[in-house]
Order: structure tokens, then sequence, then C-alpha cells
């Protein structure tokens, strides 16, 4: 039986003091101790980050990408493996500037993993530089007059791809965020997890208690409906609260492997077909 500390590694957390990146990470290991998944038995792809140093404070399999292509990594090693679970994680900064193309493609492949996205309106690990999901005229390092462009909304955006998944946590709430983080890794397909998160150092604007006092589960709203056109009205920037939890899931979704058609008598993985080839030669030549 797994524990929570079976993900320890002992490594000492270079964040800052208050992040919101502690609680993401402590609602990921609490999801997958309490499904039964071990520190063996999962892939965790990180980014580039503050989020991403998340790769060196919690033991289990991973892989650290290149900015904003965490989702291509974890997509191709659940084509290997579609059974294994696969968890990407990675900012707003890196997903809606660099990783953007990557986002489309997977969302529209469907392929089966989850996505835990921190927002925090922020480029942390650079300074304090606005990304996508700064507020139009909010003041940044990278930007002292204010932002020029329109505010992205990732979650109409998800909506408006197709995404079969779609919810959000707070990094102020460890169980919500658990509790979404389970149905995500039980959805069969793209899971989109967003995760409305504290920068302590860089976002003043939008701070623990700012969030706290906004947020609220969808699962405490009596009128709420699983519904793709009602989830992209309630995520919009000018209501006053804001909705989280499980905001849309398409019950029926097929995922990638599902749709190859030309595979479907296949009783083997691709990982089970791949050949092993004797590179010994190479590696002598250019030793
Ligand atoms: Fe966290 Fe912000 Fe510090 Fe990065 S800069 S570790 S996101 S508080």
């Amino acid at each position: 039986m797994e524990t929570l500390q079976d993900f320890d590694n002992g490594n000492l957390p270079t964040w800052c003091p208050g992040c919101g990146n502690f609680s993401i990470l402590a609602g990921l290991k609490s999801a997958l101790v309490e499904l039964g998944i071990g520190p063996l038995d999962i892939n965790l792809c990180f980014d580039i980050g503050c989020n991403g140093n998340g790769a060196d404070k919690i033991n289990a399999y991973g892989i650290k990408g290149l900015h904003g292509r965490t989702l291509p990594l974890a997509g191709g090693i659940s084509l290997g493996n579609h059974e294994l679970p696969i968890v990407a994680i990675s900012g707003d900064g890196a997903t809606f500037d660099e990783g953007i193309n990557h986002l489309v493609h997977t969302v529209r492949s469907n392929y089966k993993f989850v996505f835990i996205l921190h927002n925090n309106c922020t480029f942390g690990l650079t300074t304090g530089q606005a990304t996508p999901t700064t507020p139009e005229g909010q003041k940044m390092n990278s930007c002292p007059y204010g932002v020029v462009e329109k505010r992205l909304n990732p979650i109409q955006l998800i909506l408006t791809l197709g995404a079969t998944f779609v919810a959000r946590g707070f990094s102020g709430n460890v169980n919500q965020l658990t509790e979404i983080l389970k149905k995500a890794l039980n959805h069969n397909g793209f899971a989109y997890v967003e995760v409305l998160q504290h920068c302590a150092t860089y976002n003043k604007f939008q701070d623990h208690q700012f969030l706290a006092s906004k947020v609220y589960d969808v699962a405490t709203d009596s009128n709420f409906k699983n519904d793709r056109s009602y989830a992209y009205n309630l995520v919009d920037y000018s209501n006053e609260k804001i909705a989280t939890g499980v905001l849309f899931q398409d019950e029926a979704s097929t995922s990638y492997p599902q749709k190859l058609l030309y595979r479907h008598d296949f009783t083997t993985k691709l990982k089970d077909e791949v050949k092993v080839y004797d590179i010994s030669e190479c590696l002598r030549e250019f030793s």
C-alpha cells in the first residue's frame, strides 16, 4: 500500500515561503496515494519554471522537457503505453506563450493523460514578467506601464477546442484539488486541470486572500449543469465569483488509442513491439 512518504525524496524545497506550488504538489501526491498509484507506476512530465522545480521534490518516474514542451512529451509516452498513468505539469507562461501550439493539438488528439496547469498569471522563475493570463493593464516587471494585450481566458479556450475534461482548483484548497485529480486520472482522455495559484513573490494583484474570497465549488451550486456552453459562461472574467471543481466532463469520451482503427486487432502495446537495437558499435566509433 502506497503512502505519502513513498513520494518523498528528502530534497529541501527551494520555492518561496507561501508559494502555491507546495499545496499543488501535496494534492498530486494525495491523489496518487488514494488511487493506489505508487512512484514506479506513474510518469510525471515537468516543464521549465518554478512549477517544474517540483521534479526535484518528488520521488517518482519523471522527465523534464524544454519550456512549453511538456505536452508532446506526455503525448508520446501515452502513445507508447496506453495504460500508464501520466501527469504533465506546466505553467501559464510556458503553456500559453511558447507551448500553445502543443496545447491545441493535444486537446484535439485527446491523448489519455492529466495536465496540471499552474496559473499564477506570472513568469515566476524569471522574476515576474507578464504571461497571456495576466490582466490587461496590470503593471509587471516586463511592462512597467501595464500589459497592453488582451487577457487570454484559458478555460474558455480549452472548451472551444473540444476538451473532454475541464476542471479548476485553487492552491488554497488541497482537499478539493485531490478529489479533482482523482477524477482526472480516471478520465478516458485528456484531462485539463487548471490550478489558480498564489505566487507569493511576484503576483500581488491576485494573492491568496483575493482568490480565497472569490472561489466557490460548483458542487455546492444546485443550478450547475455539466454542459460545455454553461461552463464557458461560468468562467467568464466578468463574473464576480470564480467557479472551481469539475466544470465539464464528457463521460462518453474516446481517447486517442481507441480511435486507432488499424490497431483494433492488436493485443500488444507499442512498448511491447519496440525493437531493441545494439548501438554499442556506434558508441565505440564516437568515443
Ligand atoms: Fe512560487 Fe512565485 Fe516564488 Fe516561483 S517566484 S517559487 S511561483 S512564490
